[in-house]
C-alpha cells in the first residue's frame, strides 16, 4: 500500500480501495460461515437454533456477489450488503444486521476518516436500537456493538473489547429477543447475536490491521 503514516493511524481515506473492500467483505463473510455451527449451538441453548444457518445463508449471498459489492463505493457496498442481509438472514437478526449495515452505508463517505467511522457507528447502533426497541444490558448484539464502538472511539482495540463483551453476556438475563422467553434460564449462556457481532468486529479489525 502507498498509505503514509497519517493514513496508517486511522481507517485512512487512501487505503479503502477496491482490493481492501473485497478483503474486508470476504473476511467477514468467511468468518461468519466458518463459525455457523458455533452460532447454531449458542442459539440452540437459549433460542430456536437458527442463528448459525441464518447468518451463513446471509453471508453466502454476500460472497456470491463479492465482485459487484467490492466494485461499489464503500457507502453503496454497505447499503447493498445491508439490503441483501435483510432479505437472506431472516429471523430477528436479519432486519437488525441489515439496519446496521444500511445505516453505516448512509452515514459513511466513500473515504472515511476515523471520526467519520465513529459517527457512523454511533448512528448505526442507534438505528439498531430503534429497530429492535432494545438497548444495552438486555443480552443482545448491542452488548457487543456498543462497547466495540466505544473502544474504537477511545483508541482501544475494538476486537478485544467485543470479545470480552460477548463473554460478559453469559451471566446476563435476556430482556429482548427469543431468549427473553426463557427468563432466568437464559442466564449462563453467551448470546448468539453478541457472538456473531464479535466475530464481525474481529474480522474487520484484523483485515484493517493487515492491510493498512
Ligand atoms: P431469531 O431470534 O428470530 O431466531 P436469530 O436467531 O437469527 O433470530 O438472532 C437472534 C439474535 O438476535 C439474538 O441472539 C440477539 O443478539 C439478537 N436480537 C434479537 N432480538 C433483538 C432486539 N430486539 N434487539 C437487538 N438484538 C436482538
Ligand atoms: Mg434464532
Amino acid at each position: 500500500m502507498t498509505a503514509g503514516p497519517r493514513e496508517m493511524q486511522g481507517v485512512g481515506a487512501a487505503v479503502l480501495d477496491a482490493a481492501v473492500r473485497q478483503k474486508l467483505i470476504e473476511t467477514v463473510a468467511r468468518r461468519i460461515i466458518d463459525h455457523a455451527d458455533e452460532l447454531t449451538a449458542l442459539d440452540q441453548a437459549i433460542g430456536d437454533g437458527d442463528h448459525g444457518l441464518n447468518m451463513k445463508r446471509g453471508f453466502e449471498a454476500i460472497l456470491a456477489d463479492i465482485d459487484t459489492h467490492a466494485e461499489r463505493t464503500l457507502p453503496d457496498a454497505l447499503k447493498a450488503i445491508g439490503m441483501s442481509l435483510v432479505m437472506k438472514i431472516g429471523g430477528a437478526s436479519g432486519p437488525l444486521y441489515g439496519t446496521l449495515f444500511m445505516t453505516l452505508g448512509k452515514e459513511l463517505p466513500a473515504a472515511p476518516s476515523r471520526e467519520d467511522v465513529v459517527r457512523a457507528a454511533i448512528a448505526a447502533i442507534a438505528a439498531v436500537k430503534a429497530r429492535g426497541k432494545s438497548d444495552v444490558g438486555q443480552k443482545t448484539m448491542l452488548d457487543v456493538l456498543v462497547p466495540a464502538c466505544e473502544a474504537f472511539a477511545g483508541g482501544e482495540n475494538p476486537a478485544a473489547a467485543a470479545a470480552s463483551a460477548a463473554d460478559a453476556t453469559i451471566p446476563m438475563k435476556a430482556i429482548r429477543g427469543r431468549a427473553s422467553f426463557l427468563g432466568d434460564r437464559s442466564i449462563g449462556h453467551m448470546d448468539p447475536g453478541a457472538r456473531s457481532s464479535a466475530l464481525i468486529v474481529a474480522a474487520i479489525v484484523e483485515t484493517l490491521e493487515q492491510t493498512i
